[in-house]
């Protein structure tokens, strides 16, 4: 059996995917680290946290295109959970 050590904590992963470095924990970990990384960098810098290439509408996060996808998912989101409850 195919064993790596993760290369934060050090537990031993089981049969790891080729790119894998990390345990699954630390994946996750890291995987939120670079995620509040790139949101403040991209707010700093006035781009659309979302798609992070376009430019975010003044005082907002978000560029128009993806407000709008994020509202459209919202409204989804409610909806299901309306149905959900019924
Ligand atoms: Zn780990
Ligand atoms: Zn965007």
């Amino acid at each position: 059996m195919k064993v790596k050590l993760c290369k934060r904590c050090g537990t031993k992963i089981f049969n790891p995917a080729n790119a894998t470095k990390y345990c699954a924990n630390c994946r996750q970990e890291v995987a939120k680290v670079r995620y509040i990384e790139r949101y403040y960098w991209l707010k700093e810098h006035r781009m659309c946290v979302e798609c992070g290439h376009e430019r975010a509408k003044q005082g907002k996060i978000h560029c128009k295109k993806c407000a709008e996808e994020a509202r459209v998912r919202a409204t989804v989101y409610k909806f299901e959970k309306l149905q959900a409850k019924q």
